[in-house]
């Protein structure tokens, strides 16, 4: 019985936007070095994602470029993975900007892109894969949230509305999708290290860490691991997992 549910892990398909760095790129990592057939979703950072593809050349994943705030580049990204692999089982919404500014500054196009890139992105990317999903009778979706979505960050007003917009989706959709028996969940990260914090220096890092009952930075694997459970679990939806080390409870 065991034997048959990794047989079928293994045989999983998996997508990963925005997977060329930081947590995507942990994502992209696991997930292959168990097995799993992945797409690495980039849309900048090619070199990236080509010198993952070299690391993990014994592994089954392939890499696509796509902008996912465009629908049309979307439609291009799954095509891609249905034609590579003949299916689809996961979505990994994980692509996402950060940017600091008083509300009062927020232009149109600040907005628009911040809204474009951490939701939409999710909205586009979910519709193309249900097609599959539906079909199959089966799947699994993770959205990649973020602590602030959930209390609301000074000066990242847009991105946290973009944050709750996506957690908000993330529990009406799973009671749409129940019954197709397709999961829906959120993981949001408290502050984990990678490339979007490079703006905070040692000095604001140890404030922050001084917040945290579990006293440190967040990895990328922290993350990874959560997704990793949610991908092999079979009851949970419509959760908002909080992986943040306890700083918001
Ligand atoms: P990084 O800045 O390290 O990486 C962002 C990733 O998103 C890159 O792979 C980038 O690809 C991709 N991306 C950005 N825009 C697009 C786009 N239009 N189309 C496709 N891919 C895109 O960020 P993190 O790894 O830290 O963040 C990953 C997710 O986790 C984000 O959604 C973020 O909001 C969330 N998060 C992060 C936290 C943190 O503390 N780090 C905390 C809470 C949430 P490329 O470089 O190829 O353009």
């Amino acid at each position: 019985m065991e034997e048959n549910k990794e047989k079928n892990m293994q045989n999983k398909v998996v997508l990963v936007t925005g997977g060329s760095r930081g947590i995507g790129a942990e994502i992209v990592k696991m997930l292959a070095n168990q097995d799993y057939q992945v797409v690495l979703n980039y849309h900048q950072s090619e070199k990236q994602a080509l010198q993952i593809k070299k690391e993990l050349w014994q592994k089954q994943i392939e890499i696509f470029k796509a902008d996912v705030s465009k629908r049309e580049e979307v439609k291009a990204l799954v095509d891609f993975t249905l034609k590579t692999f003949g299916t689809i089982d996961v979505l990994i919404n994980n692509a996402g900007i950060s940017k600091q500014k008083l509300f009062t500054q927020i232009t149109d196009d600040d907005w628009n892109e911040m809204i474009g890139t951490n939701l939409n992105s999710a909205f586009y990317c979910t519709q193309q894969v249900l097609g599959e999903m539906l079909r199959k009778k089966q799947g699994c979706i993770i959205n990649i949230s973020s602590i602030w979505g959930v209390t609301g960050a000074s000066c990242e007003v847009a991105y946290s509305t973009a944050k709750a917009g996506m957690d908000g989706m993330t529990k009406a959709l799973a009671k749409e999708l129940g019954p197709s028996n397709i999961r829906v969940n959120s993981i949001a990260p408290g502050i984990i290290d990678t490339n979007m914090n490079q703006n905070l220096n040692k000095e604001d890092l140890e404030n922050i860490k001084s917040e945290i009952p579990l006293e440190r930075i967040g990895r990328t694997e922290d993350i990874a691991k959560c997704v990793k459970w949610l991908i092999e679990d079979n009851y949970t939806t419509g959760q908002i997992i909080c992986v943040n080390g306890g700083w918001y409870i």
